[in-house]
């Protein structure tokens, strides 16, 4: 409970502006521009999409924690007219206004309350540990479990290999406890988990994980299981 609460959860918001035409500068290695203003992160970050969605007219804005939170609380209407102001002060009282607006509410979202996590400088290896703990047969991944790359794609996708690791190992060891021979049973698992073999049981000891089943059915007698099992 202590290494959850010290987690905090980060907002970031990336607000969609849709043009009926480009007035910002495109091109070779033009893709961002930065706007400053003397309260800090106010429309700050921009974007336009013309890279990835050629013709789009799109411009994206990142907003993040407390200017998250505050463009969340107003209405779409209302940040559409800031960042309208915003961007009249970088490109002249010309520009169209934008015929659409996307404000994503990942703060306000019950089901997120946030976009990724974010620890306290003094979150500790042992906080890690204790944060991923399983509870029983719960076992628990994702961004917030990874200590080195909490907080990226990256991350979510190493801690998932580390917890099915982890998973499975746990599989092994009550398999082996109740002395039992259960190894076929894991092989879904083990072709989510392509880098693993099995190594801890005398039933697949040697074997890659794909010559389990037909191993399994060849010495179906020796182990007892019904051949329609496997
Ligand atoms: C706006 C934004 C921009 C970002 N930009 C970047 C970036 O540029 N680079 C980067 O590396 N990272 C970025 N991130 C962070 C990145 O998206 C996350 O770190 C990553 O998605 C976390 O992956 P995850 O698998 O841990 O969790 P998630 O992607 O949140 O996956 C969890 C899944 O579990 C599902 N779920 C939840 N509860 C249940 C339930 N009870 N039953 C069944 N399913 C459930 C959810 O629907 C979800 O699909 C960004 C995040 C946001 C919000």
């Amino acid at each position: 409970m202590d290494a959850i609460e010290k987690c905090d959860v980060m907002v970031y918001t990336k607000i969609f502006l849709k043009f009926p035409y480009k007035f910002w500068p495109c091109g070779p290695e033009k893709e961002f521009f930065i706007y400053a203003h003397e309260r800090r992160g106010y429309y700050t970050f921009w974007q336009h999409m013309e890279n990835a969605y050629p013709g789009s007219n799109i411009l994206v804005v990142t907003l993040t924690n407390g200017e998250s939170k505050r463009v969340e609380a107003q209405s779409d209407h209302e940040t559409l007219k800031e960042a309208m102001e915003v961007l009249r002060n970088m490109f002249g009282p010309d520009i169209p206004d934008a015929t659409d607006i996307l404000v994503p509410r990942w703060w306000n979202n019950r089901f997120q309350r946030g976009s990724y996590s974010n620890y306290p400088i003094y979150f500790n290896h042992q906080n890690f540990d204790n944060i991923k703990a399983p509870v029983g047969r719960i076992f628990f991944t994702g961004e917030h479990t990874s200590e080195r790359f909490n907080g990226y794609v990256h991350g979510g996708y190493l801690a998932g290999i580390d917890t099915s690791k982890a998973l499975l190992e746990e599989m092994m060891e009550v398999a082996m406890r109740k002395n039992e021979s259960q190894a076929f049973l894991l092989e879904p698992l083990l072709a989510l988990t392509g880098s693993l073999t099995l190594t801890q049981t005398d039933a697949v000891s040697g074997l890659h994980k794909c010559e389990i089943p037909r191993q399994l059915f060849l010495s179906s007698n020796k182990l007892g299981l019904p051949e329609a099992i496997l």
